[in-house]
């Protein structure tokens, strides 16, 4: 009797351990907010609505100390990172665009000369696809675990918003063209020889061109910004032909200034109208795709472009963010609205997060007193050129030097028979004396070390041995990479990203819906942490480099 007992005992243990296909999310939706900070959540919430951000803190999880752990912090490498699992140091995106040593060329992470972009007649020199992405990401292993069968789309409007998130198996990337078509959505051939009808319907619509009719006025009235900085301050950079960055921005004759300049639709990326559209088109695309239909779940990824376009033109304390921000807090709402109409409440769980934060603007800093400062680029490579060729003879021992890292010319100093890892290191100590360098690793070292904490662990996170340069460096907080050596602090304007800092690496984390459960957490988490998660709540493999570890309260 016993006996029986404890079999039945042992079937109902069982049976509560398996996952059948409804207790599965029939979508997972992921939110990528580009320059988004983690106290951004917090900053404007007085007027938040209910139903955006504050309904995700409030129903769902919210990791409120989740970093990025490594440098550099910028928009491919961040999305990479979110999807992969891992940094780039496996997943191989270093940058937005890097030096490709066989090449002896500058590339773009999503660059990819063996494909044409799919949506627009106009003739268009370059492709684009995830090739150069090294890993799998969390959609690739939906896709490998269903056998195919569940649907992966990511939309965006910058290209590699939208491409690296799909991994290479995605259905469908779709982005906004705002170079050759009138602001339509494209895709690439990598996924579609032409787009479907629904893309195609809703790009007829002109929707880009409509939403730029108008004006952009504050949602509220303008003295009511007491979160930022006054309209008019020293900090923004005026753009489309005005003469201040100040409210309100006439679409109208800022679109012929765009015009001039080839760029008409890409106003839309400088103005809460491109959250807005892109949210049409991600309710477009569930509704039209038929995502979260059936039994296999399927996912989403949207990015949303306009508030890193905002920040580095007008800063993080401008009204401008804020304003962008109260305005994403309704597309949230309705995108949230929309889900629980289409896939029904509590049958998709989804995650919002960033892909870095910003700075605040130098000139900002510096005028209130707090550490900031420029750190010049053609100083510093004229500098070491000088040194170089001091101490080995004058030759062009540097064949690149974006900044952030030295790439030597490996040839040469083969071809003198010196030691690479010496000439790294006398690089480095060069280096290291300059005012604002604060760090400064070799290959070598990043090759031969292994580093367990702060900015050299950073380092290593973000270096990868095919792609990297030879010397790795870090400046002092607050202070921004400028290449125009005759720039002074009094033109700084907008912010910049790209640190290991906490302001650039402290972004918002947050869960919700089907089997999230409510709460949250001070333990310090990692963006690479996202992907396990997924991976576990589906039953699914890890993408292939994942280096990330499950976050273990969403299961308990
Ligand atoms: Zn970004």
């Amino acid at each position: 009797m016993i006996r029986i007992l404890a079999i039945a005992i042992l079937l109902v243990l069982n049976g509560s351990l398996l996952q059948s296909q409804s207790d599965k999310p029939k979508l997972i939706v992921g939110i990528v907010v580009d320059q988004m900070r983690f106290d951004h959540l917090y900053k404007y919430q007085d007027r938040f609505s209910n139903g955006g951000f504050k309904r995700l803190i409030r129903e769902g999880f919210n990791y409120k100390n989740t970093h990025f752990n490594y440098i550099p912090t910028v928009t491919a490498a961040g999305h990479a990172s979110i999807y992969s699992g891992t940094t780039p140091s496996v997943h191989g995106i270093i940058g937005n665009t890097w030096y490709e040593r066989s090449s002896k060329q500058i590339i773009t992470n999503i660059g990819d000369a063996n494909e044409l972009i799919v949506g627009t007649d106009k003739l268009n020199s370059y492709g684009a696809s995830p090739r150069n992405l090294l890993t799998s990401t969390i959609t690739d292993q939906l896709r490998l675990g269903t056998n195919f069968r569940a649907k992966v789309i990511s939309v965006s409007l910058k290209d590699r918003g939208a491409i690296l998130p799909g991994g290479h198996t995605a259905n469908a990337a779709y982005w906004h063209d705002w170079k050759a078509s009138p602001g339509y959505f494209v895709s690439s051939s990598y996924y579609m020889e032409e787009l479907p009808d629904w893309v195609t319907r809703f790009n007829k619509q002109e929707k880009s061109n409509s939403y730029l009719t108008d004006s952009w006025s504050t949602l509220y009235p303008i003295d009511s910004y007491k979160m930022s900085a006054p309209d008019d301050n020293n900090y923004e950079r005026a753009i489309g032909g005005k003469t201040s960055a100040t409210f309100p921005y006439d679409y109208k004759s800022m679109r012929e200034r765009f015009k001039e300049i080839g760029a008409e639709f890409q106003l839309i990326w400088v103005s809460p109208a491109g959250n807005s559209l892109l949210t049409e088109f991600a309710i477009e695309t569930i509704k039209s795709e038929k995502l979260g239909t059936d039994d296999i779940t399927d996912f989403i990824n949207i990015s949303y472009s306009v508030p890193d376009v905002i920040g580095h033109t007008y800063g993080p304390q401008s009204i401008e963010f804020e304003d962008v921000m109260l305005r994403l807090d309704r597309d949230i709402e309705n995108l949230l609205k929309s889900l629980d109409a289409t896939v029904g409440t509590g049958n998709y769980s989804l995650f919002l997060t960033s892909d870095h934060g910003s700075v605040p603007v130098a000139s900002y800093l510096a005028d209130n007193q707090l550490p900031a400062g420029i750190a010049n680029i053609k100083k510093y490579e004229i500098a070491l050129m000088g040194y170089l060729n001091s101490k080995y003879g004058t030759n062009q021992w540097i064949e690149n030097f974006d900044g952030e890292s030295v790439y030597l010319n490996q040839d040469l100093i083969k071809q003198k028979k010196l030691s690479l890892s010496s000439v790294q290191r006398e690089v480095a100590d060069f280096m290291i004396t300059l005012e604002e360098v604060t760090g400064a690793l070799t290959a070598s070292d990043l090759q031969t070390q292994s580093y367990s904490y702060g900015m050299n662990q950073m380092l290593q996170n973000g270096y990868h041995t095919k792609r990297s340069g030879d010397v790795i460096l870090v400046f002092k907080p607050g202070y921004v990479q400028k290449l125009d050596p005759k720039i002074t602090m009094q033109k700084i304007k907008g912010t910049t990203h790209g640190s290991g800092y906490a302001y650039d690496t402290h972004v918002p984390l947050l869960w919700f819906g089907k089997s999230i459960p409510k709460g949250q957490s001070l333990r310090k988490v990692s963006v690479i942490d996202i992907a396990p998660s997924i991976a576990q709540m589906l039953n699914i493999q890890y993408p292939f480099g994942t280096t990330g570890e499950p976050l273990i309260e969403l299961f308990d």
